[in-house]
């Protein structure tokens, strides 16, 4: 047996089916009598234990005696897990890191009966890695860094991953996990709706075919992707350009070899985020020219943590690790784990050049000025792209391939808004004419957060609608990296994880408590909100500057970031704060899950004696120990 101390929930031991364990739960006969919400609102609450009175004496447990203000115990066990249904729209590594985690905790015990589907839209799951396939679409974060602290990877090839090698990684963690059979693809949620007369969403799922399925649940969980709707931009005259040579990086064609196809053409790239300056980077030396259509200014940083890999052979700023080393890797831990911790330490100090006028933003905005400058050399281009808002108002891309390819005589940069598009050419507002045989646009993502489907809360609100006005009324549904996570402290996945485990320390406590709903009070909501934003207000991302933290605005809200480090955010998490939230019981009494005075231990086998650790058994207390007391107390007389 271990030595580990094994906290309640942990029943390796159980064979008891959670789903019939529920003793007088088998009673309830639906009737339905009316409790009282904290907030006014009406729930209905099945009275079990006060309509099976007829069977007291019968089953020798409950008596008459222990009717109590009307409420009598229910006759079930404590903590008794009701079966739940989970739905989560998108099959990203936010969609997997849930499932995997739910999984994880229905494993350990710790929660019951748990019914989980993924639906992804796409043919194939992996969200960002799978949809972006352009040339040089890569991670911007050492892939030592952005990998699941509970699947580290021997095997990455480069320090920068590739979309593509990360999608494989991805899927190695799904599979190994046990997630992929969970995974529906070709799945779209085309509706969500919330039934406040039964405490459940209703999904609408469409598939290839168009054929809906609709799928009732108690759990909805949409990790739908911020970076995941792809932005079109209305250009006049676009549509008469010839639709198979337009291309949005986010809907590469799998099949598109650019090193041949681009051979003789001149290639328009509109935008300048981090999708084109990588694409541009890629394509450059293999069309026949590259212009490229900017609107703002961007900083570019040499590799980010470089120093810390050692002493390499960087080349496009980025390397490959050799064979030896990845074999290193997978048979010595200790390598593995020292080269990922330093990594992911480094990347932990970053959040102090994130507050405005610090010394660190100073000192970072002159470094990157400088190092800028000597790369650009010609001072139109400096003045250009050398940007005067502060480092991590947009997000910094590492990309030296962008700086080689800016030089090429081939490629050109306008910063003049386009005018229109014709069936060849593209004007700009300056009546600059540029002819162009393909047009790729690096146009990004809408980030506005909106669902772009029907998800509807209490009384039929859209959260479409509500979305910019601190939406309410959402009960039994979370958000994997919804608006306000961590999306520029470095890589998502640790707070990308610590969402997870709050969700799963969510439907832990939904399942053993008898709560029928839950939903964020309105007044933690918005004390957090103004918290937040008086935080935000001293950081770089509300400094001026177009961003897609901010829907693309330069001085709009960055809505997509938290407003604090990425440890801050894992520390929050941690820990939920039961009293921010607003519960619904199933009972008219709370604490109705503690049933007739067992725990689940007892109702599901286990170690009866699981406080008693072994290991410190290993040191007992000696009287030898014992020593005269130096505080005053009187010393005993032994
Ligand atoms: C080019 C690019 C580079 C990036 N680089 C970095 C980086 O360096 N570091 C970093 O931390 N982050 C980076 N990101 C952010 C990246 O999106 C996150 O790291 C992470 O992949 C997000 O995972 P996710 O599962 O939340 O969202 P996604 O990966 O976007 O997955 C969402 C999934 O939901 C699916 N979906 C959407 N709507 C529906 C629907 N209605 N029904 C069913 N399925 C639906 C989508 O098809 C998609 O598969 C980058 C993003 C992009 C686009």
């Amino acid at each position: 047996m271990s030595s580990q101390v094994q906290p309640p929930h942990q029943a390796p031991d159980s064979k008891v089916d959670t789903r019939t364990s529920g003793g007088g739960l088998g009673e309830i006969n639906g009737d339905q009598t009316e409790g009282q919400h904290p907030d006014g609102l009406v729930a209905k609450a099945v009275d079990a234990a006060n309509e099976v009175v007829a069977k007291d004496g019968e089953d020798g447990q409950r008596s008459k005696a222990s009717l109590v203000d009307g409420w009598r115990y229910l006759n079930k066990d404590g903590f008794t897990r009701e079966p739940l249904k989970i739905a989560i729209a998108g099959g990203g590594a936010s969609g997997i890191c849930l499932a995997l985690k739910l999984l994880q905790a229905q494993k350990s015990g710790r929660l019951g009966d748990i019914h989980i589907t993924i639906y992804e839209r796409s043919q194939d799951y992996g969200g960002t890695w799978h949809s972006n396939r352009y040339p040089g679409c890569r991670c911007d974060n050492a892939s030592h860094v952005y990998q699941f602290s509970f699947a580290p990877y021997a095997d990455w090839p480069q320090f920068y991953s590739s979309s593509r090698d990360i999608n494989k990684y991805m899927h190695i963690v799904a599979q190994k996990f046990g997630v992929e059979p969970l995974i529906k693809c070709n799945r779209t949620v085309k509706s969500a709706i919330y039934s406040e007369e039964t405490a459940k969403w209703t999904i609408e799922v469409e598939d290839k075919d168009s054929a809906v399925e609709t799928i009732e649940v108690d759990i909805y969980v949409p990790a739908t992707g911020v970076l995941s709707q792809v932005n079109k931009p209305h250009i006049p005259g676009l549509e008469n350009f010839p639709k198979d040579k337009v291309l949005h990086t986010a809907e590469w064609p799998v099949d598109l070899d650019y090193e041949t196809a681009f051979k003789d053409e001149n290639v328009a790239v509109v935008g300048n985020g981090s999708s084109g300056l990588q694409t541009i980077g890629t394509i450059a030396p293999f069309a026949k020219s590259v212009s490229i259509f900017a609107r703002s200014k961007f900083w570019i940083s040499p590799p980010i943590l470089a120093e810390r890999a050692g002493v390499r052979d960087w080349k496009g700023g980025n390397f490959y690790y050799s064979d030896a080393e990845r074999e290193e890797f997978a048979a010595n831990a200790e390598a593995l784990w020292k080269h990922g911790y330093e990594l992911s330490e480094a990347t932990m100090h970053l959040f102090d050049i994130f507050r405005k006028n610090s010394a660190e933003q100073e000192g970072m905005k002159a470094l990157l000025r400088q190092l800028m400058n000597a790369d650009l050399r010609d001072p139109q281009l400096i003045a250009k792209l050398v940007p005067d808002f502060d480092v991590w108002c947009r997000r910094v891309t590492p990309c030296v391939p962008f700086m080689e390819a800016i030089h090429m005589p081939t490629v050109s940069l306008t910063m003049d808004p386009i005018e229109k598009v014709s069936k060849q050419s593209i004007t700009t507002k300056n009546g600059q004419e540029y002819n162009v045989d393909r047009i790729i646009l690096a146009t990004g993502f809408d980030t506005t957060f909106k669902p772009k489907y029907p998800l509807r809360g209490r009384k039929g609100i859209d959260l479409s609608d509500i979305w910019s006005i601190r939406p309410k009324g959402f009960p039994n549904m979370f958000i994997m990296c919804g608006p306000g996570t961590t999306f520029a402290n470095g890589a998502v996945l640790p707070g990308m994880e610590a969402n997870a485990q709050y969700i799963v320390d969510v439907v832990a406590k939904m399942q053993s408590q008898d709560i029928r709903s839950m939903e964020i009070s309105q007044e933690s909501q918005d004390e957090y909100n103004r918290q937040q934003e008086s935080v935000m207000a001293d950081l770089v991302f509300t400094s001026s500057c177009s961003s897609w933290y901010k829907g693309g605005k330069a001085d709009a809200p960055p809505d997509a970031l938290y407003a604090g480090s990425s440890l801050q955010f894992m520390e929050l998490l941690a820990s939920p704060r039961w009293e921010d939230w607003k519960y619904e019981y199933r009972y008219k009494n709370k604490y109705s899950f503690l049933g007739k005075g067992t725990s689940s231990i007892e109702a599901r086998g286990g170690d009866r004696a699981f406080y008693l650790d072994k290991e410190i058994y290993r040191n007992p207390l000696r009287e030898s120990e014992y020593r005269e007391p130096t505080n005053g107390a009187i010393p005993i007389n032994i």
